[in-house]
């Protein structure tokens, strides 16, 4: 399952991150995916849920942001946002067009944390 390692990454990268922030929690992993990265939402969740048992991420939720696609055009000079994934044209005047802005990325966007109250 595509979803499981790319989760498994994410919780590897936030974890890291939490190093910093000794008995830190965390509240929310926020990501922006592009409409190309071949992602479902849903079965991102129920990795999230499996990957995260027994890690400082358990409990936390998973905010999916998915960014449209953008192709740039040529003829016109300018980015739009396609459609459909299925037909990379120019919004404006229709040309096709392969060359893409954005819709393939997978990063994470933030991370919300409750940090480990302290002297307590
Ligand atoms: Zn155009």
């Amino acid at each position: 399952m595509h979803e499981l390692s790319l989760v498994s990454s994410i919780v590897d990268s936030v974890t890291e991150s939490l190093a910093r922030y000794p008995g830190a929690r965390v509240i929310e992993v926020r990501l922006r995916v592009g409409a190309l990265a071949a992602v479902i939402e849903d079965s991102l969740q129920f990795c999230y849920g499996i990957a995260t048992e027994g890690t400082p991420l358990a409990g936390s939720a998973l905010v999916v942001k998915t960014l449209p696609v953008v192709v740039h055009c040529s003829r016109c000079n300018v980015d739009g946002a396609i459609e459909s994934v299925q037909s990379f044209r120019c919004p404006h005047c229709g040309e096709l067009t392969m060359d893409v802005r954005q819709g393939r990325e997978m990063e994470i966007e933030a991370i919300e944390i409750e940090e480990a109250e302290v002297g307590g």
